[in-house]
Order: C-alpha cells, then structure tokens, then sequence
C-alpha cells in the first residue's frame, strides 16, 4: 500500500467548498504533506499569500494545475497561449512545484484537423520548454482520456505523450492520471518506457459504473474499478517515488460534502487502496 507521506491533495478535489488558503490550513491540519493547487485558486487568494501559507505550513507543492491549452484558430492566439503558459511556470517556480501540469488543448473552435491540433501542442511545448528550463520548472504533460479530445486535450495516450518528450528532450516529462490511462492496454508498458526520468507526475481517483458525467463525476478510490494498487507499483517498480496526488472532480457527491470529512476519507482510502 501506499505510504501516507506521499499523500497529495490535488485542490480540484475541494474546490467548491474550500478556496486555496482553507485547503492549506486544511492539509496542514490532517497531517497531508502535499498539496496541489489550481491557477485559479492562487490569483484569488493571492499567490504570494499561499506561497506564505504554504511555507509557514511546511508543506510541499507536487505539482501547479494548469498550463497547457496551446492549440488556437490562429498565431496570435497561440503565442498568447505561450505567454500565458510562461506565467505559469513563473508561478510553479514561486511555489517550488515540482511540476507545471500540462493538458494540451482540442480543436481550435471550427476545425476538425486533430493532426493539426496535434502539431500545434509539440510547437507550442517546444517553444516553452527553454523558458522552463531556464526557472527550474519540470513540465508535466498529461495525456488525457480520448473523450476529451475535442475539447480539452488532443494528446490521449501515455504513448503519445512519450513520443513528444522523446522529440522534445530533457525538462518534459509525463503526468498519469489513472482516471485517464487506465483503460489502455498498453499502460504498463508506457509506463516502464517512460521510467524515473520522466514520470513526472502520478494523479488518482476511480472510474465509476456507470459514469454520469464525462467530467465531474470521478469516483472516491475504492468506489470504481481502477486496479490502482496494481498501477502504482508499475509507477514504482519503474522508478517513481514522488507524491501521489487525489484529484477528484465529483459535482453531486464529494464536493457537496465537508471536506474535512473529504481528506479523511481521502487518507483512508489511500492507505487502503492505493
Ligand atoms: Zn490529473
């Protein structure tokens, strides 16, 4: 089983009833090490007051959701994704994250050219990449699950994901969610292919049956039919020893709830079925 030190609590997991500095105070009152914050979250409660917070806490950032969104219409959309995602890795660096999430981005509205959209993602990371190498800011690029791709991410496999940072080279590694790789047969072998070097990131939650919304109805582990014990010693046996992060995004049932109550169930269930 998973050791609680490595106890993430990603912030999309309380974020309806508890705002960045709440979930600090928060985690520091359950004893969880780890926390990872969303942009949004940090420009409203101020980024030098949760850097603070965060520091007087003693707690450690595993990752900053999110950069990424690079695909537009056209170049000037796309170099404003660039900056966008350059301030970005100002604020990782500020948190001393160890890592920029990167989700890629669909379709420009109006286009159906996926290879197109493909291409802009790889131009995008590529000319990103040295500003974050330049702040010490590891970028983690997050394949999500195929019934986003229009919409949200067009790089969908961990196979994908790798191809890009073998093209990119050092700096770009890969962030696993579990809710959106662990259909894929050939999951254990990206993840051995991707080894210490690149495993940059490890998110969990279950898949629930049925699944009521394609977005935010992510289930509590344990309550889905993710083999996440199974997983993470993939993740393990290949090299990654960092923090593992609970992301669950659950609009009818865990963010209606306490989330005192939440993170308690949280850290049950990590220690019993991850
Ligand atoms: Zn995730």
């Amino acid at each position: 089983m998973a050791e609680l030190a490595r106890l993430s609590l990603n912030l999309a997991t309380t974020r309806v009833k508890w705002g960045a500095l709440d979930a600090i105070e928060g985690c520091a009152r359950a004893g969880v090490r780890w926390l990872a914050p969303w942009r949004d979250q940090l420009a409203a409660a101020g980024l030098e007051n949760c850097v603070r917070a965060i520091r007087d806490a003693g707690l450690g950032v595993s990752s900053l959701c999110r950069g990424g969104m690079f695909p537009a219409p056209d170049r000037a959309g796309r170099e404003a994704a660039i900056e966008d995602n350059r301030r970005a890795v100002d604020e990782a660096a500020a948190l001393g994250a160890r890592a920029l999430v990167l989700v890629a981005g669909g379709l420009p509205a109006g286009s159906k050219d996926l290879a197109g959209a493909r291409a802009m993602v790889a131009d995008g990371i590529a000319a990103l990449l040295p500003y974050a190498r330049a702040g010490g800011v590891a970028l983690a690029l997050e394949p999500l699950h195929p019934m986003y791709a229009a919409d949200r991410a067009c790089i969908n496999t961990l196979a994908q994901a790798l191809d890009l940072c073998e093209a990119l080279g050092p700096g770009l590694g890969v962030a696993v969610d579990v809710y959106h790789v662990w259909w894929d047969p050939d999951l254990d072998a990206g993840i051995a292919r991707a080894g210490r070097d690149r495993l940059a990131g490890f998110h969990v939650s279950d898949w629930l049956v049925p699944t009521r919304d394609l977005l935010l109805d992510r289930g509590m582990m344990g309550d889905g039919v993710i083999e996440l014990a199974r997983i993470r010693e993939k993740m393990d046996a290949a090299g990654y020893d960092g923090p593992i992060e609970v992301e669950i995004f659950s609009a009818e049932n865990w963010w209606q709830r306490p989330p005192d109550e939440v993170v308690a169930v949280v850290k049950e269930r990590f220690e019993t079925c991850v």
